[in-house]
């Protein structure tokens, strides 16, 4: 398990992740791997997923890293950008 240290703003394929109950664009991030066994045959992969906890209320949000190509960089970026808020 992954942990970024700090607080994050968050970025998904150029749109600023916004809290839904709190509107709120502060989170804290944790990676979590899940296991993929939809058959309850022995696992054979794990998914990973980004999960986003807001700073205000707590709702998590999860997404699954993904690399889309950008088309003014000419290259593969991810579609999660993470900005660190720093403290005051
Ligand atoms: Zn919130």
């Amino acid at each position: 398990m992954v942990r970024r240290r700090g607080t994050y703003r968050i970025k998904i394929r150029d749109k600023q992740l916004i809290c839904l109950f709190c509107q709120h664009d502060e989170f804290l991030h944790r990676e979590v791997y899940m296991d993929l066994n939809p058959l309850e045959e022995p696992v054979t992969e794990q998914l990973t997923l980004q999960t986003f906890s807001c700073t205000s209320c707590g709702d998590i949000r999860m997404f699954q890293e993904k690399n889309r190509f950008d088309h003014t960089l000419q290259q593969h970026v991810t579609i999660i950008e993470y900005t660190e808020v720093t403290k005051e």
